[in-house]
């Protein structure tokens, strides 16, 4: 199946050719390394062991393919390219170290989405050798996909570029936008910067409930012209939602993946709606709307312990039991009780 920006999604046995084609040249590339001299030929066994296990970690994600390079999952650098390389070389070091990262390089951004955890952050932005630094540093480390969010990143849009031209090809970069006032020379400059890919904001189906939940009229359609600007140029998208749990509820999620079909996007990513003492709605830390004082899981960052228990208590119960959504915590303003979901898997998204 392709979409109107090339790409192209696999499934059923076209997917699992794919993956026997991505074995067969990991296992061959790993044993070139390994009669070169480039790996010890006695951790050829260990790094075929782990790449499968890599491989077979990888098989429920789906399978995105534009010009001639495929994802096999968002957070993996895409096959083949310098960056997945580089991804599978760390599966012979002892420490592998983190793959990817969320690089916040500003804090500036002129949303007010209810759910930022960046308004909470009062530091300034560091300076750009030091941003740089960090950013090369984290690179030599090991990590292959830097995904650089803010604020907003095109708010300093200078600064993106720079950093993007600072770093090379064993990472694959994306930005994490919400596409405001991106024009087609941006876009241009940008990809030309090295750019991979493309998160936007979209956090609703429509425009009237995207644009009130960021708190800008015309933020919808940035967000879509921005998608389509960077698919157009054959990069690859990703729509980012962070829905009402109302919304999802009553079909927006579905409705948001009907858009990402017509937009071309290769991901639809629904990050948690969970209430988190970071997030800009939940309030000061240990203030009554934070949840009290910070004396719960630090796992999942719940400060009060909901009657269904939290991440580490709900682990060892049957998957049933998982999905009880009852909490001590008021939901926030506008959220409905029957909706409101605490626990928590990932952060709210930022952008
Ligand atoms: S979540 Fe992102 S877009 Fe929304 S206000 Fe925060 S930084 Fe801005």
């Amino acid at each position: 199946m392709t979409g109107q920006g090339g790409h192209r999604f696999l499934i059923g046995w076209r997917k699992w050719l794919l993956y026997l084609r991505v074995a067969a040249h990991v296992a061959i590339r790993g044993a070139a390394n390994a009669l070169r001299g480039r790996m010890p030929a006695r951790k050829y066994p260990v790094f075929l062991y782990r790449a499968l296990l890599f491989l077979l970690a990888l098989r429920h994600s789906k399978a995105v393919g534009c010009g001639g390079r495929w994802k096999l999952h968002l957070y993996i650098p895409a096959y083949p390219s310098r960056a997945f390389w580089h991804t599978l070389g760390k599966l012979c070091r002892p420490e592998p170290g983190p793959v990817s990262v969320v690089l916040s390089m500003t804090r500036a951004c002129s949303y007010r989405c209810p759910h930022c955890y960046q308004r909470r952050d009062e530091g300034r932005d560091l300076d750009m050798e030091t941003l740089i630094s960090a950013a090369r540093s984290m690179q030599d480390l090991g990590v292959s996909l830097f995904d650089i969010e803010g604020g907003e990143p095109l708010a300093r849009f200078d600064r993106l570029v720079g950093l993007l031209r600072s770093l090379d090809d064993r990472a694959e970069t994306w930005i994490n936008t919400t596409g405001v006032g991106l024009t087609e020379a941006q876009a241009d400059e940008l990809l030309g910067a090295g750019l991979f890919g493309a998160m936007v904001s979209l956090h609703a189906p429509d425009a009237a409930a995207h644009d009130a939940f960021t708190g800008v009229p015309g933020s919808f359609e940035a967000a879509c012209r921005a998608l389509r600007l960077f698919a157009r140029r054959g990069a690859f998208t990703a729509i980012n939602c962070c829905p009402d749990p109302a919304a999802v509820e009553g079909g927006g999620l579905e409705r948001l993946l009907d858009l990402g079909r017509e937009l071309d996007c290769a991901f639809v990513c629904r990050s948690s709606t969970a209430r988190r003492p970071e997030a800009g709605w939940a309030g000061p830390p240990g203030s009554a709307a934070a949840g009290g004082a910070s004396t719960g899981c630090a796992r999942c960052t719940l400060t009060t312990t909901p009657p269904g228990g939290c991440c580490s208590t709900r682990r060892s119960r049957p998957r049933s039991s998982r999905s009880a959504r009852t909490s001590s915590a008021a939901p926030p303003e506008g959220w409905t009780a029957s909706t409101w979901a605490p626990a928590a898997r990932s952060s709210p998204a930022s952008s």
